[in-house]
């Protein structure tokens, strides 16, 4: 048996390992009894436990190296090399009491940062904060970096992106973005009636199920490869490409929560599904980063779910569904309703146009605490302000400022910028696609998604983690990180609908 077979067999195990985990968290958040909840948490503990320890065994470090010195690797096995070994080398880098002491900071903090929301007290959230502030610290040193702390855990989410790199794109977008959304709040109302879309209206549950389960159908996601459920927090999970478990949120006052959501999860699902079959069971059967799984769930979610071409072939198949309540609504007004631009508070309320600067804003405080040039008890004070600069609104409480995000609380120091980077490549793929696909609007408009997850498939989803993200983006584009064809984007879309003309 040569040193491939024997290591392919230990990246299998892996997988179905990391498999069950999937399938335990999946269960946390959907079907298991509330009494079950501190056995679950143990449960999993145990099960990320012994993952780690078939990733760190020395025996699979000997593997790696013998198969690595091979001259006879196809493409794939030297792309699965180096992801399990990019994985390997990080895990054996943290010593393993920093590791129990995050673990053990993540889930003190978390009840804490809960309680201090409710009662809008930073000060209290402050002390579990600098604890996980200073332990990210220790761990970025223990995996190394060339002088900036954010690097290595930047590298965590997205393998091959640096500080260097992303910060002058981020800073450019900010530019752009901050008269950009001067302008259209400047601007009146595009249609009298788009506030009142969905104002004091009940939008039954069922119905909204059933719409979703047609959209989720029409995107191509194969539903005896999956499921759909409910959370409180919708998401994307599973255990296999063929088994892709996602879940949706149903709000009876608002069916966009539930409608956008599915359209979101629907994108990261359809990538789960989509890894080239000879990868199942390998390292390849993932995405190279979060910020390019989350291009996929952002295209279909903005770029086609909050497109005209769109609501063309589906407004009147909701209408239809709803007759109630959106019987008297015009198709403008319920363009106009999910497409409006406000000075938002809240990032995960944010719309298009304001989104991107609520990440910035996090960025910059990210890398300003990692490098010790900003205090966590300084926190609140220095986001009001940066608020104020940047969308022109200051938060009332910080329950609605510093503490609106769960991120922190978990220790997760590093991962916003995915966030970004997704809405930057997914523009990039999209004007990519349309290039590609001509007259591709015009068949969304008949209602063609299979088009466009076609394409996905073919010329992102089937690569999986064959490259790195920002690689594979260039091979389907041409170019990589930019911020060109999004704010292109956006200037096409919102001078057309505000009827007014965007700074330059
Ligand atoms: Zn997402």
């Amino acid at each position: 048996m040569t040193s491939f077979p024997k290591l392919l067999q230990r990246m299998q195990e892996l997988k179905d390992l990391y498999g069950i985990i999937g399938l335990a968290t999946w269960d946390q958040e959907t079907y298991l009894p509330r009494k079950g909840e501190p056995a679950r948490a143990c449960q999993l503990s145990s099960l990320q436990g012994l993952y780690h320890e078939k990733l760190v065994d020395p025996a699979l470090g000997e593997l790696l190296e013998r198969a690595a010195a091979r001259p006879d690797l196809t493409s794939d096995e030297q792309a699965m090399l180096r992801v399990l070994r990019w994985e390997r080398d990080r895990a054996v880098r943290v010593p393993p009491e920093l590791v129990r002491e995050l673990a053990a900071a993540q889930s003190q903090a978390l009840p804490v940062w809960r309680e201090a929301r409710k009662l809008n007290d930073f000060a209290l959230f402050c002390p579990a904060l600098e604890r996980l502030v200073r332990i990210r610290r220790e761990q970025a040193d223990a995996l190394g970096h060339g002088g900036r702390r954010y690097d290595a855990l930047l590298e965590g989410y997205e393998p091959g992106m640096r500080v260097e790199r992303l910060s002058p794109v981020l800073l450019g977008l900010k530019e752009k973005l901050v008269p950009m959304v001067q302008a259209l709040c400047d601007a009146p109302e595009p249609h009298p009636m788009a506030s009142q879309v969905f104002e004091g209206k009940t939008f039954n549950g069922d119905r909204q199920w059933r719409f979703t389960q047609r959209l989720l159908e029409e995107m191509g996601f194969d539903l005896e490869a999956g499921r759909q459920d409910r959370s409180v927090h919708p998401f994307t999970g599973g255990t296999h490409p063929r088994d892709v478990r996602l879940t949706v949120r149903i709000d009876e006052a608002n069916p966009m929560t539930a409608l956008f959501g599915v359209i979101h999860e629907g994108g990261h699902g359809l990538y789960e599904q989509g890894y080239a079959e000879e990868h199942h069971r390998t390292p390849l059967a993932a995405a190279p980063s979060m910020g390019i799984h989350e291009s996929q769930s952002r295209l279909w979610e903005n770029l086609v779910g909050r497109s005209l071409p769109f609501w063309a072939h589906y407004f009147p198949i909701l209408r239809a569904e709803f007759p109630k309540e959106l019987g008297g609504v015009e198709p403008e007004a319920f363009y106009c309703a999910v497409n409006r631009v406000t000075r938002s508070l809240i990032r995960i309320e944010a719309d298009e146009v304001t989104y991107n600067l609520h990440i910035v804003l996090r960025y910059e405080l990210e890398l300003a605490l990692l490098d010790g040039e900003l205090a966590v008890a300084d926190l609140p004070g220095v986001w009001n302000e940066r608020m104020q600069a940047l969308l022109g609104v200051t938060p009332p409480s910080d329950e609605k400022g510093v503490l609106q995000d769960i991120h922190w609380a978990w220790g997760e120091l590093g991962y916003f910028p995915s966030y970004t980077i997704g809405n930057l490549y997914s523009a990039t793929l999209y004007a990519a696609a349309q290039r590609d696909l001509p007259g591709l609007e015009e068949r969304l408009s008949r209602g063609e998604l299979s088009v466009l997850t076609e394409w996905l498939r073919r010329r992102i989803h089937r690569d999986g983690h064959r490259r790195y993200a920002e690689e594979q983006v260039r091979h389907v584009a041409g170019k990589g990180l930019t911020d060109e064809d999004f704010v292109e984007y956006l200037r096409r879309k919102y001078e057309a609908l505000y009827g007014v003309q965007l700074p330059r």
